[in-house]
């Protein structure tokens, strides 16, 4: 995946993170006070979060969904946090923004797709190759968490 093919799709990440927050914020928080924002402090503290990880993630090129993810790379505070929201934003995303939902489906597929392509070019199975990947990603991740 070239560097302009990437970076979209880690904006495009991010948007769908946003847009599943503030569905989750909207029907868990509804007294919260936002100041005329999105999303009340609390889930704007974990949409920043999950932004930054989505910045440094080593899996964008053949990721799906976070919680996929055989690193997960969430600290032990938001590990459960993205779990609830995606479990309570990704079904009524579906309903809300269906464009963007399928569009998220779509990349999501042609990353699978792009998963098995490669793993036949190198003669090996999926799995093995999620392994060889998750341990590159686990090195990268080593550098990032170093340079912080
Ligand atoms: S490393 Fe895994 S959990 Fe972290 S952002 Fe990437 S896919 Fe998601
Ligand atoms: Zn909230």
């Amino acid at each position: 995946m070239d560097e302009k093919t990437l970076a979209a799709k880690r904006e495009a990440e991010k948007d769908m993170m946003l847009e599943m927050t503030t569905i989750y914020c909207r029907g868990n928080h509804k007294d919260a006070k936002r100041n005329g924002k999105k999303l009340c402090p609390e889930c704007a503290a974990f949409y920043e979060y999950a932004a930054k990880r989505t910045d440094k993630c080593p899996f964008m090129s053949t990721k799906t969904f976070c919680n996929q993810c055989p690193v997960h790379c969430y600290n032990k505070t938001y590990r459960p946090v993205v779990k609830e929201v995606m479990k309570y934003g990704a079904p009524r995303m579906c309903l809300c923004e269906p464009v963007a939902f399928v569009k998220h489906f779509t990349t999501t597929m042609t990353s699978k797709q792009k998963l098995a392509n490669e793993a036949k070019k190198q003669g090996i199975t999926v799995e093995e190759l999620k392994e060889l990947n998750k341990k590159e990603a686990l090195a990268q991740l080593k550098l990032a968490n170093a340079a912080k």
